[in-house]
């Protein structure tokens, strides 16, 4: 094979790693540079560590009533969302929080459900947490810091000088951020984007998409008197949020009025 021929190779195999991408449930393309199947193996993992070591809830009540508004949620998910393996986990912790983790693992603290008042509420923090999944958001925040890590490489290469220092540098500087990328909060527009498909989700499954508006409230009325609930800090809240829900509310009641006709109509009790 000609070296032409094999650069040309190299390149097809640059330009197709590049160009990798998937695209959200609104239909937003994203790039998506890791695979979907090693991250849901390490949300595994982690999902294990955190029911090995974390305090559980075991009010039978308390995890009945998570569960059901829950699979009410993820039984509105269709293809590979749906073929996913969901869990649950319930952490008798105060902090008024809850996360997702690749692979379709949920983990909710028991604080939440000071905040989140009602089935309704509760669907509203739950939807938000399972678009995370369904959208990509933790492979495309990492994503980012991949490419963030290779042009920190590229532009210790441009640089130039002291060659082997720069690029052991340069590894520390991108190993950071890579941490960086997998431990940050998911962006603004991944935040808005999980608020408009979680208010779907909700919607679909037949909870009632205004409590959204009544959940987001709450959480600023907690936070004027207790310290910022967890949730908060890493989903900046405020008038614009809650307006841009209210703009959403008109097709979601749609959606909902059509799960209620449909005979979906959860009833979660705690
Ligand atoms: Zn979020």
């Amino acid at each position: 094979m000609s070296s032409l021929s094999k650069r040309l190779i190299s390149l097809m195999l640059v330009a197709f790693i590049v160009v990798a991408c998937s695209s959200t449930p609104t239909g937003r393309r994203q790039l998506t540079l890791k695979s979907d199947a090693a991250l849901a193996q390490e949300g595994a993992r982690q999902m294990a560590i955190i029911r090995a070591n974390s305090p559980l809830v075991q009010d039978r009540a308390t995890i009945d009533y998570v569960s059901c508004v829950a699979n009410a949620i993820v039984e509105t998910l269709e293809g590979e969302d749906a073929a996913m393996y969901w869990e649950l986990a319930i952490v008798n912790q105060p902090d008024v929080n809850a996360f997702v983790m690749p692979g379709g693992k949920i983990v909710v603290k028991s604080g939440i459900l000071t905040v989140a008042q009602n089935q309704h509420q509760l669907a509203a923090v739950l939807g938000h947490e399972v678009a995370h999944v369904t959208a990509h958001h933790a492979n495309e925040r990492a994503s980012r810091g991949e490419i963030t890590s290779y042009g920190v490489e590229v532009l210790a290469l441009i640089l130039g000088g002291g060659w082997y220092n720069r690029t052991q540098g340069a590894y520390g500087a991108a190993s950071a951020l890579n941490t960086l990328g997998i431990m940050n909060p998911f962006s603004r527009m991944q935040e808005s984007e999980a608020d408009v498909i979680g208010l779907e989700y909700m919607a679909r499954a037949g909870f009632d998409p205004r409590e959204s508006v009544e959940l987001w409230q709450n959480m600023n009325n907690s936070s004027e008197t207790t310290k910022v609930p967890e949730f908060m800090s890493t989903h900046p809240s405020g008038e614009t949020r809650i307006e841009s829900m209210v703009q959403h509310l008109p097709e979601m009641l749609a959606l909902y009025n059509e799960a209620q006709a449909q005979g979906r109509n959860p009833d979660c009790q705690r």
